[in-house]
């Protein structure tokens, strides 16, 4: 029989990074998985990243992961989001060549000493006296080990809809993970059935690029890793078209047939990311929607048409896309679908992601309710280092909420669970000025050396960075310059003829690091993007005592009475699925607003500042 410190079940985006995390750690792991050409797939849009899951892959990169390194060796196309706004809220994004990102993780993992990697179907876990001891595979051998992570994604009890007709199936391609799921449900664990969709895939041959807008990456590209700097493949550009009154006539006057909406299908969706029949339905009023056109690879005709998911019948499917401009003539590769699946209640972990009732068993991934490449990633890294840790007899790993975005997750699943699929965004963190994706690595990469997870040459490179970073912020705190000096070169300021330091004067969005180095000529021995983390540093120094202050104050007034007649809807800032929800709901008080799921600190930040406004 074999054994194992760790064995780790699914080659998803949770058990790729919890495998990779645990063999980090030095516990002999086993990494099982279904197919090996399956590990590291990306079951719906090929891209990673975005508005706070580019910072959860940011923060896995910070511990030592793999995924934005394996996202580096495949993106195609880097995009910043919110480029325009504070870089609190800045999300990397980029699309990548399906094939090279699986190539990438399948080799990071081969790469690992510690990792074993097996091809087979688990169909039971392995128990004694409550505590789990190891797996039972389809072919009925069993490898024992002293902790398990189970990331079966979309696999349990999964059902894939096309219109009326129903598949078993993990993802289009895989079997469903049944025996596991009937072993699972007799733990009796709460769960629950959660659903997600995928658009139709298109040949990009058939597509009439020439009348379409395009969209190029960044000129500057911003990458994932911080061991990175570079693009490392090609870099391509993107297609944009619209749905038009056509497309939405098909698809309304087939609403019926769909199985989102034709009832086949019970499970609840991802709110964020609606399918072409949601978007019809909810957004009444609108007569387009973008569509953006992503080729799939560089060497590969495949093109993701992101925006349009749908569980409609195939016909429908063609008739809607070949209504778009462009698409006139478009080929279908593979129907777009839609899948159920089983998820385990989230409250039943504890912060390391060990199942409370089953001491040894961990859970990450979409079976935990989440959605998302990244939240999948993020939740495998940790359950792999506190599977490590259990294996090993060392201290478990826990994040906060005001160490990262990782904390932040963990802690609003394990305490208000899951009603729809989670997924990140900024505005869950209350800490998010201080909570960047530029600083990952300071905030993360000391508690990962400590624990023993990072390798040498990131320990090396982290190391000679904060020093620099330490002698650059000296620099700019020791030298002062009088209302005078600073006239000199062009900056021009309140007259309090008061003197600022070279660090209060970077926090001014007026004062470029050129000036700077008009001041402190020394300033320009350190590379660009050091001067850059600097500049970022000192912009947010002077804002974090504001973010406490804002904390405190909500936490202050959380007994404050919400009238029954508060206008949710239309207060900016407030989203409308927000507002909606608490229209609904109508919390009596901040408190119980504060624990609706879904809510975010921003959120009660904002109506806290209404309240006070009609008081
Ligand atoms: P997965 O990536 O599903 O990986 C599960 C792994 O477990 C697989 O490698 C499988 O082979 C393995 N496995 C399963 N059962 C067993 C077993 N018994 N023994 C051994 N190995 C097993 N996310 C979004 O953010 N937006 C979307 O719009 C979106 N749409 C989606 C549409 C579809 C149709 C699907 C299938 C997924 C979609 N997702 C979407 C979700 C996204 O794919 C997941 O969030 C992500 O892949 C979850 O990662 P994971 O590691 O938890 O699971």
């Amino acid at each position: 029989m074999k054994h194992f410190d760790v064995i780790v079940i699914g080659g998803g985006h949770a058990g790729a990074e919890a495998a990779a995390a645990s063999a980090r750690m030095g516990a002999r792991t086993a990494l099982i998985s279904l197919r090996r050409d399956g590990i590291g797939v990306m079951s719906c849009n090929p891209a990673i990243g975005g508005l706070g899951k580019g910072h959860l892959v940011r923060e896995i990169d910070a511990m030592d992961g793999i995924m934005g390194l394996a996202a580096d060796q495949a993106a195609i196309q880097y995009r910043l989001l919110n480029r325009r706004k504070g870089p609190a809220v800045q999300g990397p994004r980029a699309q990548a060549d399906r094939k090279l990102y699986r190539a990438a993780i399948l080799d990071i993992l081969k790469a690992e000493e510690n990792l074993t990697i097996v091809e087979g179907e688990v169909v039971a876990l392995k128990q004694h006296e409550g505590q789990v001891t190891g797996v039972t595979l389809a072919d009925s051998s069993d490898i024992v080990a002293n902790a398990v992570v189970l990331t079966v994604g979309t696999f349990l009890n999964g059902v894939m809809h096309v219109g009326g007709q129903r598949q078993p199936g993990g993802r289009v391609g895989d079997r469903p993970s049944v025996l596991l799921a009937e072993q699972l449900a007799d733990l009796g664990l709460a769960r629950g059935r959660l659903k997600t969709g995928t658009p139709p895939r298109l040949d990009g041959t058939t597509i009439n690029w020439s009348v379409l807008e395009t969209q190029p990456g960044d000129d500057e590209p911003v990458v994932f890793s911080f061991l990175n700097r570079h693009p490392q493949v090609r870099q391509i550009a993107c297609g944009i078209t619209h749905t038009n009154e056509k497309t939405h006539e098909i698809v309304r006057s087939n609403l019926d047939r769909s199985a989102m909406y034709g009832g086949h299908i019970e499970g609840i969706g991802p709110r964020y990311c609606p399918s072409i029949e949601d978007k019809i339905v909810r957004f009444a009023d609108k007569s387009s929607h973008q569509v953006f056109l992503e080729p799939e690879g560089l060497d590969d005709d495949t093109v993701y048409p992101n925006g349009i998911s749908t569980s409609l019948p195939l016909e429908v499917q063609e008739a809607y896309v070949r209504s778009i401009v462009g698409l006139e003539n478009v080929r279908i590769l593979q129907a777009g679908y839609a899948i159920e699946y089983d998820y385990f209640d989230p409250r039943a972990l504890d912060l390391s992601l060990q199942l409370k009732a089953m001491p040894g068993l961990f859970l990450a991934g979409q079976i935990n309710g989440t959605t998302g490449y990244e939240e999948a990633a993020a939740q495998g890294m940790l359950a792999g280092l506190n599977a490590a840790a259990l294996a090993l007899g060392k201290e478990r790993v826990v994040f906060s909420r005001a160490d990262s975005y990782i904390g932040v997750m963990i802690d609003d699943l394990t305490t208000r669970g899951v009603t729809e699929p989670y997924r990140m965004f900024t505005s869950r963190a209350e800490y998010r000025l201080t909570l960047r994706a530029d600083n990952a690595d300071q905030r993360l990469t000391p508690m990962a050396m400590k624990l023993g997870c990072v390798r040498e040459g990131r320990r090396i490179a982290f190391l000679q960075k904060r020093e620099k970073l330490i002698k650059a912020t000296e620099m700019l705190q020791n030298q002062s310059f009088s209302p005078s000096e600073l006239r000199k070169v062009g900056i021009v300021l309140s007259q309090d003829g008061a003197k600022r330091t070279a660090q209060a004067l970077m926090a001014l969005p007026e004062v470029t690091p050129e000036k700077i180095i008009e001041l402190v000529p020394d300033f320009a021995t350190f590379a660009p993007e050091i001067q850059q983390q600097t500049a970022t540093d000192c912009l947010y120094a002077q804002y974090i005592d504001r973010q406490q202050q804002e904390i405190a104050s909500v936490k202050r007034e959380e007994a404050a009475e919400i009238p029954s007649d508060f206008l949710y809807a239309g207060l900016p800032g407030l989203s409308t699925e927000l507002g909606a929800k608490l229209s609904r709901i109508r919390p009596a008080n901040l408190a119980q607003a504060a624990r609706i799921e879904g809510m975010t600190p921003a959120a009660l930040t904002l109506i806290l500042a209404h309240l006070r406004k009609a008081r």
